[in-house]
């Protein structure tokens, strides 16, 4: 499963971000972290919730609530330079018809935000 690997990555980035925060040795809390999920990125926000539950429970922060915040997918038109959302659209640029546009948001897959309570302080 796609997401489950996604789901380590993550935790990964977690651990680096916290360690990088602290100076090495892991400690304190994350209750919460958000993840930006382009609707163009391939992953499914459900799947990725779900692998997510299965991958705290084994890391370092096992509270750490995903926030996947889901990012439609944005084009411009290359003609009219119209920028519409691809959802809403039948596949071409609603005003000027069948036209070349490129995907400007959408594939995101990033990290955004790691919440960190730190317990010496
Ligand atoms: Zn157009």
């Amino acid at each position: 499963m796609h997401e489950l690997s996604l789901a380590c990555s993550i935790q990964e980035i977690v651990e680096q971000e916290i360690g990088r925060r602290c100076g090495g040795k892991l400690r304190g809390r994350v209750p919460s972290l958000t993840v930006r999920v382009g609707s163009m990125s391939g992953v499914e926000p459900e799947a990725l919730s779900f692998a997510w539950d299965v991958t705290r429970e084994q890391g370092p922060f096992p509270e750490a609530h995903l926030e996947i915040e889901k990012i439609p997918a944005r084009a411009l038109c290359n003609r009219c330079s119209r920028a519409f959302l691809l959802e809403e659209s039948n596949g071409e640029c609603p005003s000027c018809g069948v036209c070349p546009f490129r995907i400007v948001e959408g594939r995101e897959l990033e990290v955004r935000r790691i919440v960190w309570e730190d317990d010496e302080s």
